[in-house]
């Protein structure tokens, strides 16, 4: 039997992740992320695909982040015809980012074009529209966990729960001929143990090759707990002072998560009962697609809401979708926690918020997510002592307090550990990190004694 695997993307980086798994007579793409990077970049990278879309029989898809689903609609406008597998909550998380990445790629667009017509340069095209994001919907046939599947001729796939985000899958294929079978397993991403709302990654079995991903290959997370006292420690400070607690909202599963820790500190009255208001209309419609997917939680979290105290429903909680209630917030004197959109403090809700009080040493910014290089974010996060915000200066005077103990990737430690008790026959890749963070873990697996690959962009591999 002859099957290859293509690394197309989200190799030695973590974003872009895209693999091809191709035999004689199938060819399955397994996720179709968006490479993240300045502009040019970004536009060279998720448009040149090099592969014929159209010859795809069956797609695969991970989980409803947009380094893994984000590029469907560029193939879909490619030809691909195929059908895309995933759970339902995925079907129904990866609707909702596809489309609000269609609307931040027309708005980027219309903001460039803006200066282009000034300089005589030709207009440009969105990457994809929120329409053509649209689209995607129609092709999601959706998977229920631990479902032997036939999606291509020969090609049977697998779907376990990755224990990353809802509905989030460490994918399984198996790909026949006679008495022949070929098992690769991919866990990109990889959930952590004991996370508060979901179950823990199940541990696939018979591999001859795995695929993983490596973002913390390097690093140690704190654990959990220690995360909650932070938070509560933050809480209490600020509304002794009168403040308000800023938390820029990286919308799916982390904002879902504080909340779930708001609630417990509240009903454990271990914190001032103030007002909580998430301020995006993006996390509010995820959260709400989180109500209705009682079944993706672990059992503790679905007893918890069948009695009533589901961490979505806090009687202090307000979900804002309407902008002029968002502003209105500025007006409001009261101590209170605002968990407002943002993209790394970029854009979203949570700019002007942070205009309002960046310089009101009463404030608190608590940032529990990653923030890239040269944003607002990261500014925040090195605590400069000015910044600015809509091209006029602000003094930070705000109190900043990072919480990391809120990843939904495995550290070290746990990919060690998957990949131990994986045990695959063949050979272990590894992806999704950057190349120090991979090199961390390719030390360490080998040491180990497993056979352990690094690809490179485009390498396609033969696999026996
Ligand atoms: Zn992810
Ligand atoms: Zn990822």
């Amino acid at each position: 039997m002859v099957v290859r695997i293509k690394f197309l993307g989200g190799v030695k980086t973590v974003t872009g992740t895209s693999h091809l798994v191709s035999t004689d007579k199938s060819n399955v793409l397994f996720d179709a992320g968006l490479f993240q990077g300045r502009r040019d970049e970004f536009y060279r990278q998720n448009t040149a695909l090099n592969f014929n879309p159209r010859k795809l029989n069956a797609m695969i898809l991970s989980h409803a982040h947009i380094d893994h689903c984000g590029n469907i609609p560029v193939l879909l406008k490619g030809g691909m015809r195929c059908k895309i597998y995933t759970t339902s909550a995925t079907k129904d998380l990866a609707k909702l980012m596809l489309e609000d990445s269609g609307k931040i790629h027309e708005e980027d667009v219309k903001y460039v074009n803006k200066i282009n017509r000034r300089l005589g340069f030709p207009p440009r095209k969105p990457l994809y529209t929120r329409k053509e994001a649209g689209l995607a919907g129609k092709r999601f046939y959706s998977l229920t966990y631990g479902e032997k599947f036939c999606v291509a001729n020969n090609v049977f796939v697998t779907l376990m729960d990755a224990g990353h985000i809802l509905g989030s899958a460490v994918v399984v294929m198996d790909i026949r001929e006679g008495e022949e079978n070929l098992r690769i397993g991919f866990a990109v991403d990889l959930g952590r143990k004991d996370l508060a709302l979901l179950n823990n990654p199940v541990i696939p079995e018979g591999l001859d090759y795995l695929v993983i991903e490596s973002t913390y290959g390097g690093r140690f997370h704190i654990p959990v707990d220690e995360g909650k006292a932070k938070l509560k420690d933050a809480i209490i400070r600020t509304v002794n002072r009168n403040g308000k607690v800023l938390i820029p909202a990286f919308t799916l599963e982390r904002t879902q998560e504080v909340l779930y820790f708001l609630s417990e500190l509240f009903r454990e009255k271990a914190i001032p009962f103030v007002p909580v208001y998430l301020d995006s209309p993006l996390a509010t419609n995820i959260t709400d697609v989180f109500k209705y997917n009682l079944s993706y939680f672990n059992p503790r979290i679905q007893q918890e809401i069948k009695n009533g105290q589901s961490p979505f429903e806090l009687l202090n909680l307000t979900y804002i979708r309407d902008q002029k209630e968002s502003k209105a917030l500025n007006h409001d004197k009261r101590p209170m926690i605002i968990i407002a959109g943002c993209g790394m403090c970029e854009s979203g809700r949570i700019v002007h918020h942070l205009q309002n009080n960046i310089s009101d040493s009463r404030n608190t910014i608590l940032v529990v997510g990653y923030m890239a290089e040269n944003t607002l974010g990261k500014k925040i996060v090195n605590r400069v002592p000015f910044v600015r915000i809509f091209g006029v200066e602000y003094q930070l005077n705000a109190e900043v307090v990072i919480i990391n103990a809120f990843s939904g990737h495995a550290d070290k430690d746990e990919l060690v550990d998957f990949v131990k008790k994986v045990n695959p026959r063949r050979r272990t890749f590894l992806v999704h990190g950057d190349i120090v963070q991979i090199q961390a873990l390719y030390d360490t697996l080998i040491q180990e004694g497993f056979n352990v690959y690094i690809p490179s962009k485009e390498e396609e591999l033969l696999l026996n």
